[in-house]
């Protein structure tokens, strides 16, 4: 049974299942990722621009090279995208790098990874007007229990990181709110490992040690849920 790790900028260690992130456009260097061409890749990988990467000046982002990446069996997600409100410097353009790379998940058929900075209900309005029926992965949610209802009522699944892993945070205080079959784990760029943050949240939400076992086997199937698959893949 292995441990699933939704979103790491790490390289995969052996016996977890994680989905190595690529920050496509880091630096303003939008040219193409040889990493990412099919003979290389040997991971799970998501990929797209950050709502901090999201700044340009005359290059504006290959959208269609982005596109072509992302048809890449081996990337299961386009993101990180979303919206970052405390980086207000560059918000129309996270705007714009935004619901770019909702269209192109809408064309590839893939789920997004947001990453989402007090700015929930306009992503999740977002994904209303758009009538976008798909699965997004909020990953490193941070939210109370009014926010963790608003998520899951559109489709959303919440994926628990640092926030969780720090005390009396939003998310630690309503995370019984969250229901297991919308529940994903992450390390992100953080030092501690996946098993790790499995634990706080069997620490946290009561189920103990003895609920592990259970915890690993629900999100292998929401992950399986999420992708449409029957078995997991790199494992
Ligand atoms: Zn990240």
């Amino acid at each position: 049974m292995p441990f699933i790790d939704i979103h790491t900028h790490k390289a995969p260690r052996s016996g977890i299942l994680s989905i190595r992130n690529i920050r496509w456009g880091k630096k303003g260097h939008f040219e193409g990722l040889k990493a990412i061409q099919n003979d290389m890749i040997v991971d799970a990988i998501s990929i797209g621009l950050h709502p901090w990467d999201a700044q340009w000046d005359q290059q504006a982002p290959n959208w269609h090279e982005l596109a072509t990446l992302l048809e890449n069996e081996n990337v299961y997600f386009l993101g990180e995208t979303g919206l970052d409100y405390i980086k207000k410097e560059n918000l129309s353009q996270q705007e714009l790098a935004f619901h770019k790379q909702i269209e192109l998940s809408q064309k590839i058929k893939k789920p997004i990874l947001i990453h989402c900075v007090r700015a929930l209900s306009e992503i999740l309005s977002e994904k209303t007007s758009r009538k976008i029926e798909g699965p997004w992965v909020l990953h490193d949610f941070n939210g109370n229990s009014q926010e963790i209802q608003a998520a899951m009522k559109h489709g959303c699944y919440i994926s628990l990181g640092k926030n969780m892993m720090r005390d009396n945070t939003k998310v630690v205080k309503a995370l019984m709110a969250i229901k297991r079959d919308r529940l994903f784990f992450e390390t992100d760029e953080n030092d501690y490992s996946i098993e790790e943050v499995y634990q706080r949240y069997c620490e946290l939400s009561g189920i103990g040690e003895k609920g592990l076992l259970e915890l690993c086997e629900q999100v292998e199937n929401n992950f399986k849920t999420l992708f449409a698959l029957k078995s997991l893949p790199f494992y």
